[in-house]
C-alpha cells in the first residue's frame, strides 16, 4: 500500500504538480546559493573574517554557517529534489537535468566527508578543520560558491528546454510547464 501511494505521488508530482513542484525548488536553490553569493561578497569585496562572513541568515543564525549538519542536510535535499523532479523531464532537457544531478551527486559525496568527520571527531589529511578532497586545491568559501553554480547551470539550461521544448519532446510530456504561446487566445 505504501508502496503504492509514494508511486501515485511521485507520478503527481511529475505530472500535474510538477510546474509548482519545480518553482518552490528554484526558490529553495536560488535563495541558498544567493546566501553563497553575498558570502563571498562579504570576504573578497567588504573584506570580513571569514569566520564573520556568514551570508544574510548566517548574520542572525551563525550556528546555520558553522553547522556542518545543516550543510550536509541541504546538499542531501538538493540531491533528492533534483532526482525527485527527474522523471518529469523529457528528451533534451532530460539530458541537462540529469547532469546537474550527476554535479549535486559528487557535491553531496564532498558534504559527506565533511559530515563524518564531524561525526569520527577527526579530520583528513590532517587538516585543522573538515576538509574535503577537492577542497585541497580550492578553498571552501571559494570551493562551495563554485558547486553551487556548477549545478545551477545545468538546472538552468534544462528548465529552458523543459519550458520551450520541441515538438518530438512536448508530445511525451506529462506536465504542464511547457510555455504555450496560443493558450491565451485559444
Ligand atoms: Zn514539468
Amino acid at each position: 500500500m505504501a508502496s503504492t501511494t509514494l508511486t501515485s505521488f511521485l507520478g503527481r508530482l511529475n505530472g500535474p504538480w510538477h510546474k509548482r513542484a519545480l518553482q518552490a525548488f528554484l526558490v529553495v536553490v536560488l535563495a541558498h546559493w544567493a546566501e553563497h553569493l553575498v558570502q563571498a561578497y562579504q570576504v573578497y569585496v567588504l573584506k570580513w573574517p571569514l569566520h564573520q562572513a556568514r551570508g544574510v541568515l548566517g548574520q542572525a543564525f551563525p550556528w546555520l554557517v558553522h553547522s556542518e549538519v545543516l550543510h550536509y542536510g541541504y546538499a542531501l535535499i538538493m540531491l533528492v529534489g533534483i532526482w525527485t523532479l527527474l522523471p518529469g523531464f523529457v528528451g533534451r532537457s532530460r539530458t541537462w537535468w540529469v547532469v546537474a544531478l550527476v554535479i549535486q551527486f559528487w557535491h553531496h559525496i564532498e558534504h559527506a566527508l565533511l559530515q563524518g568527520q564531524v561525526i569520527a571527531g577527526r579530520t583528513l589529511f590532517g587538516a585543522a578543520a573538515p576538509t574535503s578532497i577537492v577542497q585541497l586545491w580550492i578553498p571552501r568559501v571559494e570551493l562551495h560558491l563554485f558547486y553551487n553554480t556548477l549545478v545551477f547551470i545545468p538546472m538552468v539550461v534544462a528548465m529552458y528546454y523543459h519550458v520551450f521544448p520541441g515538438a518530438p519532446d512536448a508530445a511525451r510530456m506529462r506536465c504542464s510547464c511547457a510555455f504555450h504561446p496560443n493558450a491565451a487566445t485559444t
